[in-house]
């Protein structure tokens, strides 16, 4: 077999697909050149990394099911070595990641996410948000056991949703596999020729096993409509044509600037004063942004002015 390019390896793409003979949907996908592009401005402890990696899969996997323009958020949260990893993807299949490690700690290169994030997992907790760019945001918290990132979604996914989804993870180096299969409503249809009408939990059990199977052994990038056709076989799989992952920041000066002036004047003035601006990094993509102090005082002024116009809020402060 000729080599594959990275394109044809499906790498940094991912295809819906729907099987015609079980009751059940999913998404594939391969993250590779999207993963560097995301971490390339971090030097993150390499268990670290892999847990970023992970989460951007699952969380991307999840947003390519938003019906509306939204955000997925995983976070994992504790009072350990890494306090926060922080992962968003939205509708468009695009993600970033950040992770918050104190510094001088040593990190064992397979810590699982719970163990990164709190010494006890009583300490840590895993959020999933999903937060539409109109409407009202979903959040869900469970506590943060050990384990893979595959096993905790999976364990969060059967907990919180009404229809059975699955997920799986895998990796080969820096790159990762990830697998969303999600259970469709039994429709009692008339047998069709050449289909047989099986019994939809046992066809779903199958499916899951399939799956399984193909999870349990080292990941191989054959093209997608081989790989569907061999991880599902004796099924009828139909895919959409794929659709890139990638890495994108939603950072902008005004976000920036809303920071800022949520950190305070008390604390940002005197830094301005010193050296005439203030300097600020994205923790996403390492971005840069500078400030002027003449502009930070008129940030500071405009929120004063703003306060004003609220007494309560003020006064309740004071
Ligand atoms: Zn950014």
């Amino acid at each position: 077999m000729a080599t594959m390019d990275r394109h044809t390896a499906g790498f940094d793409q991912l295809v819906r697909f729907w099987l015609e003979t079980a009751p059940a949907r999913g998404v594939v996908a391969r993250f590779d050149a999207s993963l560097a592009a995301a971490l390339e401005h971090h030097d993150y402890p390499p268990a670290v990394a892999q847990r970023l990696r992970e989460l951007s899969a699952a969380a991307t996997l999840l947003a390519s099911n938003l019906k509306q323009p939204a955000q997925v958020i995983l976070q994992a949260q504790g009072s350990g070595d890494v306090p926060l990893l922080c992962v968003e993807a939205t509708e468009k299949l695009s993600f970033r990641a950040y992770a918050n490690v104190r510094e001088g700690v040593q990190i064992d290169a397979e810590t699982d996410l719970a163990s990164l994030v709190a010494a006890t997992a009583a300490d840590a907790r895993f959020v999933l948000s999903i937060a539409p760019e109109q409407g009202q945001m979903y959040q869900g918290i469970v506590a943060l056991r050990g384990g893979t990132v595959a096993d905790l979604l999976a364990d969060y996914l059967s907990n919180s949703q009404q229809t059975q989804t699955r997920l799986w993870l895998r990796a080969d180096g820096e790159a990762i596999e990830a697998l969303l299969l999600e259970r469709l409503p039994d429709v009692q249809s008339a047998p069709r020729a050449g289909v047989e009408n099986a019994d939809p939990d046992a066809a779903w059990d199958q499916v899951i096993a399939q799956a399984e199977a193909t999870f349990a052994v080292p990941f191989m990038p054959f093209p997608y409509a081989q790989w569907l056709g061999f991880t599902f076989a004796d099924h009828d799989v139909r895919m959409d044509t794929a659709q890139p992952v990638h890495f994108a920041c939603a950072c902008t000066m005004e976000r920036v600037l809303n920071a800022l002036k949520l950190v305070g004047e008390a604390e940002i003035m005197p830094l301005a004063a010193e050296n005439g601006h203030v300097e600020t990094r994205c923790e996403f993509c390492g971005k840069r942004y500078t400030v002027g102090a003449r502009e930070l005082s008129s940030l500071f002024t405009a929120a004063e002015q703003h306060d004003g116009t609220h007494p309560p809020t003020s006064s309740t402060l004071q």
